[in-house]
């Protein structure tokens, strides 16, 4: 080779070296500035990225993401390459290591545990780990799932417990109950069912923010008296149950009696104070039942029967209750199927003028002639409907019943009369009673003094100013007013002489008795003398035998009412004796009475 050619070969050879080596700079920055973009992105993902040696353990690279989360630097991890070890919560650490002991090459899997931050707060973490055989690294994505687990734990906590007052709910309740019952022996335990009186009211009338407060308040009373030995919890709405972890009676009534006892100072919403009180009913187990819901059902029933033996008080379940709330439901079923049919029928009982033995009128009795059923008397129905409010639709009815009956004798009959209607404490104590009564009579063409209105003393003294109030509007309209069961209901006379009562009814007991207990003879007496001075006449109900009539008669009792002259009967009954003129109303005497 020429030395022209080898000079030219070198001159090549440096040429290409220069190329190469401009080339690996060229590559070299760009892998540089390619390493930057990188870091970059690293950099800014909020999860920690990060791999360690596989037999070691030690960190040999992490992002900038582990700062924020552990609170040290990713220098501080990479100058103590076992800090984050030290991090991990101890409880969670034989975790973790058992996951890279068990991760086989080329697989991933997650893992939740928890560390301490620099700060000392604890942190929930999920990592995701991967098995990089090839390079022997462990490479992992973690992120922070603290905010996540804390909504989940809430979403958890709120399943099982009432958002206003922080108590466990029903389904907790039940959970609990179950859990307790699963084996097969349980220690005793009693239910204690408590429902505030009358809350609907404030509900109504003051809103729900108050109510709310109001439930909260009685929250943290009832806790108060729990401590930790029992389990309360809100049932809904206004009641609450506390699973009570014993059924000795001496224990439960002091609780009870406590519990009662916290309701006495009043619940103060701003500044306001509402009074308030409790009925509680009580189960036990295993004595009651030993299933959940027959043990709240029983501490129901329970607590209804506090509510209806005038509330603010406790009561335990007795199996007799549970046979009543049947019956009542029965019953109830009947008066819905009479109301819907059109069955309640009104029964028509004479009054007679003591003295002349002439038709006064008549009092208005209510009966429920059911197909099936057979023939239901009010005592069987009354007391049921004023409980559920069915009451007012039988009011109605009766009303209706009465004016078509007045109607129909006015055509037939030319002599004045009245019907007088039985009015309940709950009709009585709607605001607009008076009114409707008067308006329907008016619409109707009814002089008001063909109805006359009995009321019991309870149904007047149990609400006097409305009971006053509604007294007056009837008196003003022309509607008399007849107190009815007298004698009965130990009311102040002077009070009841200030209302606009026009007739005494004495109690048919005393007149059934008159013969056998000499008082009662007192009393008729009185009761007549007293009410005639205040100008009031006097009516006697029940009368049975000759002997009773005598003395009544005797004695100025103005009207008689019984079996002795009539039973009630049906309004074609009546109908059809007031057109014949055949007397009748008369006793099965030789007496010669005639209306
Ligand atoms: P009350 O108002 O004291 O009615 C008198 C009751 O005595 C009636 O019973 C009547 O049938 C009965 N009676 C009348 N004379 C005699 C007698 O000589 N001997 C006996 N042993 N009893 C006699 P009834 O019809 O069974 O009504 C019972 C109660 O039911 C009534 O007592 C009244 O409080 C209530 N009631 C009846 N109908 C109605 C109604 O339409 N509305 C309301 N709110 N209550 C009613
Ligand atoms: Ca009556
Ligand atoms: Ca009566």
């Amino acid at each position: 080779m020429k030395l022209s050619e080898v000079e030219s070969l070198h001159h090549m050879l440096r040429n290409a070296q220069d190329v190469i080596k401009h080339q690996a700079n060229e590559l070299a920055a760009l892998l540089e500035s390619k390493n930057q973009e990188l870091q970059e992105i690293l950099g800014n993902i909020d999860q920690i990225i990060w791999y360690i040696d596989i037999t070691t353990l030690t960190l040999q690279y992490v992002n900038d993401a582990i700062a924020p989360i552990f609170g040290y630097t990713k220098e501080e991890f990479l100058l103590d390459s076992t800090l984050w070890q030290q991090c991990i919560h101890s409880d969670d650490r034989p975790l973790v290591r058992s996951l890279f002991e068990t991760l086989h090459p080329g697989t991933s899997q997650e893992i939740r545990f928890r560390i301490y931050n620099a700060g000392g707060e604890l942190r929930w973490l999920n990592s995701r780990i991967y098995h990089n055989d090839k390079l022997h690294f462990f490479v992992g994505v973690t992120s922070d799932i603290t905010e996540s687990k804390i909504q989940t734990e809430e979403i958890a906590f709120l399943a099982y417990h009432d958002p206003l007052t922080l108590l466990p709910n029903r389904s907790k309740l039940k959970l609990q109950l179950h859990s307790r019952l699963e084996h097969s022996i349980s220690s005793p335990f009693a239910l204690i069912f408590i429902d505030l009186d009358n809350f609907k009211n404030i509900n109504d009338t003051m809103g729900h923010e108050v109510g709310d407060q109001i439930l909260i308040d009685v929250s943290h009373r009832l806790r108060e008296l729990t401590g930790e030995s029992h389990f309360p919890s809100r049932f809904g709405g206004d009641e609450f149950v506390v699973l009570f972890n014993t059924t000795n009676s001496q224990t439960i009534n002091d609780f009870c009696t406590q519990l009662i006892h916290a309701f006495k100072n009043p619940f103060v919403i701003n500044d306001i104070p509402f009074f308030l009180s409790s009925s509680i009913g009580i189960s036990t187990y295993p004595q009651d039942a030993s299933n959940p819901e027959d043990l709240i059902k029983y501490a129901d029933t329970a607590m209804y029967e506090a509510k209806n033996n005038g509330k603010n008080r406790f009561v335990y379940y007795q199996a007799s209750m549970q046979r009543a709330i049947h019956n009542f439901l029965h019953i109830e079923s009947l008066i819905r199927d009479g109301l819907k049919h059109q069955f309640f029928e009104l029964y028509f009982q004479p009054l007679l003028n003591s003295q002349t033995f002439t038709l006064q009128g008549f009092e208005a009795l209510m009966r429920l002639p059911h197909p099936t059923e057979g023939f239901i008397t009010p005592d069987v129905f009354i007391s049921v409907a004023e409980k559920n409010g069915d009451i007012l639709l039988i009011g109605q009815e009766v009303l209706k019943q009465a004016c078509d009956f007045i109607q129909a004798v006015q055509k037939i009959y030319a002599q004045p009369f009245y019907v007088a209607i039985n009015v309940s404490t709950k009709q009585l104590h709607q605001i607009r009673f008076a009114h409707d009564l008067l308006d329907c009579m008016r619409q109707r063409s009814i002089p008001p003094h063909f109805l006359k209105v009995e009321l019991t003393e309870s149904a007047v003294m149990d609400n006097i100013d409305i009971a006053s109030r509604q007294l007056h509007i009837l008196k003003e309209g022309g509607v008399h007013i007849s107190l009815d069961d007298f004698g009965t209901g130990y009311s102040s006379f002077a009070y009841l002489a200030q209302l606009p009562i026009s007739t005494l009814k004495i109690d048919k007991s005393f007149i059934q008795t008159l013969h056998e207990v000499d008082s009662n003879r007192h009393i008729i007496e009185a009761i007549s003398n007293l009410a005639h001075v205040l100008e009031m006449d006097v009516t006697a109900e029940g009368i049975e035998t000759e002997d009773q009539f005598n003395f009544l008669a005797k004695h100025q009792i103005d009207t008689l009412q019984g079996y002795l002259f009539s039973k009630p009967i049906t309004r074609d009954t009546i109908l059809k004796k007031l057109s014949s003129p055949i007397p009748f109303f008369v006793p099965e005497t030789t007496m010669a009475f005639t209306i």
